[in-house]
Formats: structure tokens, C-alpha cells, sequence
């Protein structure tokens, strides 16, 4: 194989992972952009995209050797855990350059009222009795509330859900976050007295967490889980900087 074949493997699955493969391929850099397969209709992604599990760290390792892969970005999101871990492994069994890509948690600023959780069952336990909650988390994420039948839960979903729902006590709301007048509208509408999300980052999904600040309304805030902090980096500028420097020119070194 040719230096100037050998690609580089994106772990992707996000907004960010899309503007990198973006990004490098713009730049000259092979790509290949691999997705969990989760979604049956993915956005497009500039370069190559494969998809599926690699059959754990092994499987991740051997595909690095099998096809040359130069450079390992882990672009997943912030809560997707094993993916990364094998990331890791697969980067020190290869040897190649590897660098992870997160985006910054949120933090509170004044004026919001903001408890932090571990998980799912944290947040379901930090719930008040009687409170109307907005749940911005995905389906398969509402299993530790199935149990509160004292709380009113309001779940958003881009998509209507393909089975019911294992809440006690719901309803939908099947619409996009991202605008703030619009999150100011549906706290006010639904009388959302509360708001259970991941502690996601980015710009997308704040605008909820505005309307928070603004209404007063407090927010319990599933933190991200605990991961090696190696070799992340935080944002796309950062990982076009480290591959530039693992490889000047798109495919001339390593
Ligand atoms: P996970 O629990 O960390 O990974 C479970 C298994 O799925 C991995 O061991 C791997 O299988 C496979 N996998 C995960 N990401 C992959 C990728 N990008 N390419 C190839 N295989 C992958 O992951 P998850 O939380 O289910 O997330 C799956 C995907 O959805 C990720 O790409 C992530 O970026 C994206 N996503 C996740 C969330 C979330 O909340 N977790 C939110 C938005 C997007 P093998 O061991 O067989 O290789």
C-alpha cells in the first residue's frame, strides 16, 4: 500500500465527528468515518464510511493493521464509553498516533439551579414527588424512571417512539430542541417544573438549559462517565493541529 493511501479512521456518531471527516478530506487527508450502525438513515459524511462494531478491541486493532490505518481519532460522544475504551487499547496494541475528540462538558453559570447526578437511577431518585419533568433523553434512556408514578413526565422526541413507552405517567412531545424561544414556550406551555438531561455539551441542545436560567427551573444534570482523560482534545481545530503534526502532508509520512 501506498504512504499516501493509508487513511485515517474517524470513530464517529457526531456533529463533531462529521465536521472533522469534513475538515480532513477538505485537506486532502483519506478518511474513513466509522458509525455504530445505530441510525438506519445517517447523515452524509464527506470521504468513506463504514459501518458496524469491529468485534471489540481485537476486531478495532485488527482492522488498524488490516488496512493500513495511520492515524485513530475517537470522535464519539461523550457517553458512549466502550467504543472509546477499545479505542485506547486498539491505539496501544498498534502503536499508531491517537487522539480523542470531546467536546467540553456544560457547566453552571448564574442564576441556574443545577444538581448533578451519576446516572439514569441517580436522577430518577433526585425527582420531587408531584414534579412535571421535561425528560430530554433518548428512548433508551427512560428505563430508571418506569417506576415514578407520582411524577408527570413530558418526553421529547424528535421521532415517535416505535413501541410504548415504560412510564407510569406521560406524555409526548415530538419536536426539535435547539431554539431558545421555542424551549422558553414549551417549559411555560407544559408547566415543566423540572428538567432531567445528560450533560451532552455543545451548542445544540443548550438553548433548554437557557430557558432553565431564565424560568428559574432546576435542572438535574446526568454527568458524563468517568474515562482516562488521555490524549483528548477539545475541539476540531485541535485535532486538525495533531494530525498535521503526525502527518505534514496528507499521506507522505509515517
Ligand atoms: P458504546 O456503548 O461505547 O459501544 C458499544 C459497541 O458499539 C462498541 O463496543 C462497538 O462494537 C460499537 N460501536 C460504537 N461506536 C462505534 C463506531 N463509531 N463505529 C463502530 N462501532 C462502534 O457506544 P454507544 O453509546 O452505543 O454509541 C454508539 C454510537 O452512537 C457511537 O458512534 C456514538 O458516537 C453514537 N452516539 C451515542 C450517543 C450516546 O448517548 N451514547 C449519543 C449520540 C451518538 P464492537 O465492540 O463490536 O466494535
Amino acid at each position: 500500500m501506498r504512504a499516501s493511501e493509508r487513511p485515517i479512521l474517524v470513530l464517529g456518531g457526531t456533529a463533531e465527528a462529521r465536521g472533522l471527516a469534513k475538515m480532513l478530506v477538505e485537506q486532502g487527508y483519506r478518511v474513513i468515518s466509522s458509525l455504530a450502525g445505530r441510525t438506519s438513515d445517517p447523515i452524509r459524511i464527506a470521504g468513506e464510511t463504514r459501518v458496524g462494531g469491529f468485534g471489540g478491541q481485537q476486531g478495532l486493532a485488527d482492522y488498524i493493521r488490516s488496512n493500513g490505518t495511520a492515524i485513530l481519532i475517537d470522535a464519539t460522544h461523550p457517553f458512549a464509553t466502550q467504543i472509546s475504551d477499545n479505542a485506547i487499547a486498539a491505539a496501544e496494541a498498534t502503536g499508531i498516533p491517537f487522539a480523542r475528540l470531546e467536546r467540553p462538558a456544560w457547566l453552571p453559570r448564574p442564576g441556574d439551579i443545577w444538581t448533578s447526578v451519576a446516572d439514569g437511577s441517580a436522577a430518577a431518585r433526585a425527582i420531587p414527588s408531584k414534579a412535571r419533568v421535561l425528560l430530554a433523553l433518548g428512548r433508551q434512556h427512560l428505563a430508571p424512571f418506569s417506576r415514578r408514578n407520582d411524577v408527570h413526565f413530558i418526553v421529547r422526541m424528535i421521532d415517535p417512539p416505535d413501541a410504548p413507552l415504560d412510564l407510569m405517567d406521560f406524555e409526548l412531545e415530538l419536536s426539535k430542541p435547539g431554539n431558545f424561544d421555542d424551549e422558553v414556550a414549551l417549559l411555560s406551555k407544559k408547566r415543566i417544573s423540572h428538567i432531567v438531561c445528560r450533560n451532552s455539551g455543545g451548542s445544540q441542545s443548550y438553548a433548554k438549559l437557557r430557558a432553565a436560567r431564565e424560568q428559574s427551573i432546576p435542572v438535574i444534570m446526568i454527568e458524563r462517565p468517568q474515562r482516562p482523560a488521555i490524549a483528548t482534545l477539545p475541539d476540531i481545530g485541535a485535532i486538525l493541529s495533531f494530525v498535521a503534526e503526525a502527518m505534514p502532508q496528507p499521506g507522505l509520512k509515517l
